[in-house]
């Protein structure tokens, strides 16, 4: 049996936004595991089609409830409760701005609450985003970041530094077994083609032949983490006794033309590129210093962009 095995199997798990993009990753891994799984999600940006291969295993019951209303009893006891629930793209999140905020901030607590009477380990999905616009590169967990509190982006940024902060209360105040994510870009199958993120929006326009729609010049840099890789994360960190936030996400740094020529190359596209104008508070460069995840969880990204690409592509062709 592997450690993730010995630290799952037969254990309960509820996952908020399990009908995501990574909630529905997590959830099958769970699954493979030996877990048992209760997805709850309200289908605000995700779509419970992704649990069709979960569902068949009869090891997952889900549950569409609004994690920042009144939360649904939790029936058996509970051993790890992973909180995914909030729009996580910027159109979405802009579409969606207030209930963001209400699922960074009412929803993380009802969570949290869950969790501390079922003595349950508590994942809190939080994201580079708590960094903004950073002056340090890369960026450590130690780094306070730099936030418009009034911008663009401030509806998911601050809901999720406000998450972060009534974890921490829980934590300190109610011995709540807090584990701490910040994810950087992830990606992979399950996106949804439209959900306005740089990669389904580049192999979307790639495919229908379209022009990649680039933001500014270009220059920006993210790290782009495969699906698979960012779960393996999540698990050994919530198996894990790590003390506060913990940077998941790959090391390998790319500018978004870099990004726009690899999909242009791999899906043997005749895209060409048409430039936009940048978004506001768009981070100009963005790479995690993993040496936290390396150390307390033997763990960093290993899968290459463009091989995590093709499957990408793979599935958003069938
Ligand atoms: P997603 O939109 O595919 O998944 C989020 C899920 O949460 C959706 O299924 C949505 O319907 C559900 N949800 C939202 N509000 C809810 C509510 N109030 N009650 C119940 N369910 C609710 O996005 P994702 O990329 O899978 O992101 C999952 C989590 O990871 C989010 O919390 C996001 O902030 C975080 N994260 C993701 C990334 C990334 O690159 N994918 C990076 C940083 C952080
Ligand atoms: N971006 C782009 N073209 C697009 C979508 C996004 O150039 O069609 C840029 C965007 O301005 C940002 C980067 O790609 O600099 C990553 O955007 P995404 O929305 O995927 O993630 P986030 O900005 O939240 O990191």
């Amino acid at each position: 049996m592997t450690d993730l095995a010995r630290a799952f199997s037969g254990k309960h798990a509820v996952v908020a936004g399990g009908a995501g993009f990574l909630g529905s990753h997590l959830c099958d891994r769970l699954l493979s595991l030996g877990a048992k799984v209760t997805a709850v999600d309200n289908e605000i940006t995700g779509d419970p089609r992704n649990l069709a291969g979960a569902l068949k295993t009869g090891g997952i019951s889900y549950v569409k409830a609004d994690v920042s209303e009144a939360l649904p009893a939790a029936g058996e006891k509970v051993h790890f409760v992973f909180n995914l629930a909030s729009p996580a793209s910027p159109l979405h999140y802009t579409r969606f701005a207030i209930e963001t905020l209400r699922a960074g901030s009412i929803g993380t607590e009802n969570l949290l609450r869950l969790a501390t009477e079922q003595e349950a380990v508590f994942l809190q999905a939080s994201t580079s985003e708590v960094y903004g616009d950073p002056e340090v590169h890369p960026q450590p967990e130690s780094y306070w970041g730099r936030v418009n509190p009034v911008g663009p982006r401030s509806m998911y940024d601050e809901a999720k530094r406000y998450g972060e902060a009534v974890c921490v209360a829980y934590e300190r105040s109610r011995g709540t077994r807090l584990r701490i994510a910040r994810i950087f870009n992830t990606y992979g199958p399950r996106m949804q083609l439209d959900d306005g993120r740089v990669v389904p929006n580049f192999i979307g326009q790639a495919l229908r032949g379209e022009p990649f729609t680039v933001y500014g010049e270009g220059k920006q840099t993210r790290s782009f983490c495969y699906v698979d890789d960012l779960v393996e994360g999540l698990l050994r960190l919530a198996a894990s006794d790590a003390k506060g936030p913990v940077n998941l996400g790959s090391h390998f740094e790319f500018t978004i033309l870099e990004l726009a020529k690899t999909v242009h190359r791999l899906t043997g596209s005749r895209s060409t590129i048409t430039y936009k104008p940048l978004p506001g508070d768009d981070p100009k460069q963005r790479r995690p210093d993993t040496a936290k995840a390396k150390q307390l969880l033997g763990w960093e990204a290993h899968t290459p962009l463009e091989e995590g690409l093709r499957r990408t592509i793979d599935s958003f062709r069938k």
